[in-house]
């Protein structure tokens, strides 16, 4: 099996089945609003690489609602709006947000309806994932798992090592890698020995947004490595938090910094927002997307 994940590849499956699903429904597009304030460039490049994945893989509406500038109340009310309006499955909130309204980042959030919380940021979405009830999963922890599972790496009792501790990242992941009875440890930036703590785990997920930190001192023989971090480098060329020529040798599997988690990253919000009007019907298309990708990735 090549060692190299290919997360393109089992994200197109995953678009594969879920088109099929949608087509048996024969319902209307799905309906997404993704929401922003303020001038990110970053995250309006992002936001738009994820309209255009959205419409041609499952031919979603993705609409964009831009505010150069809004005040809490009036974001509010537009939340609530989309919350009530019944044609539109899912919301999206692009963090960060302007700097007047960055202190009331989550209270603002907390005003998405959790059934539409896409990105599963919400303190309720957090908080039923924790304590295992239905909820919208984050997509980059939900795609990592979905991927490792493809890889058929069975998760039972692995001593993994996250490092990242944000609501997006670090915490959910770390929720679902509990849920398959994996053994977690979180770090972060005042972690002590990083490189040592690193070295011990089966599956090592970096994700702390430091540009190639993570060399081959930090992996053990045999360990997995994913490579949440996404950074041009000095060439232009698009790297992770991973030195991935460094750690390719010791890693059974490792994400590339192209091709590897970002796909799965947009694909589990097509999931999610389907599992949004759907329920866990959807499920089911997850899982017979993980199967079919099993025997290609052989
Ligand atoms: P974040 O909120 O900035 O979190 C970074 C985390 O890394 C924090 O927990 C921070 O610790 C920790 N950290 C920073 N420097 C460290 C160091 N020197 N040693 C150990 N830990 C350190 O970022 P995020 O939103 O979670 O995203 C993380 C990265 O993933 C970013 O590069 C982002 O672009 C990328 N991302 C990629 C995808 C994808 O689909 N590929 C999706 C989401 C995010 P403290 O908590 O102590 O500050």
């Amino acid at each position: 099996m090549e060692k190299r994940m290919n997360g393109t590849l089992v994200s197109e499956i995953l678009y594969d089945e879920l088109r099929a699903f949608l087509e048996l429904k024969g319902d209307k597009p799905l309906q997404l609003v993704d929401i922003s304030v303020g001038n990110d460039f970053g995250g309006e490049m992002y936001a738009n690489m994820k309209k255009k994945k959205l419409e041609k893989m499952v031919g979603y509406l993705v609409e964009s609602r831009h505010f150069d500038s809004i005040s809490y109340d009036d974001l509010v009310s537009e939340i609530e709006s989309i919350n009530n309006d019944n044609k539109i499955n899912g919301v999206m909130l692009q963090l960060p947000l302007s700097k007047e309204l960055n202190d009331h980042e989550r209270k603002i959030l907390d005003h998405i309806d959790w059934r539409k919380d896409v990105d599963g940021l919400t303190t309720s979405s957090i908080g039923r994932l924790v304590v295992g009830e239905v909820s919208l999963e984050p997509c980059t922890p939900k795609g990592i798992i979905t991927l490792l599972k493809v890889y058929g790496v069975d998760l039972v009792g692995k001593n993994v090592v996250i490092v990242n501790r944000s609501n997006i990242v670090g915490k959910p992941l770390e929720q679902l890698f509990l849920r398959e009875n994996a053994t977690t440890t979180i770090c972060h930036s005042k972690t002590k020995n990083l490189s040592e703590v690193c070295s011990c785990a089966d599956i090592v997920v970096a994700a702390m947004n430091k540009q190639e930190m993570v060399d081959s001192s930090y992996v053990k023989d045999g360990a997995i490595v994913i490579d949440v971090g996404v950074h041009k480098n000095s060439e232009g060329k698009t790297v992770g938090d991973v030195k991935f020529d460094d750690v390719y040798d010791k890693s059974s599997l490792i994400t590339p910094p192209t091709g590897g988690v970002g796909p799965m990253t947009i694909c589990m919000l097509a999931y999610n927002t389907a599992k949004a009007k759907y329920g866990n019907e959807v499920d089911t298309v997850l899982e017979k997307a993980i199967e079919k990708a099993k025997v290609l990735v052989k």
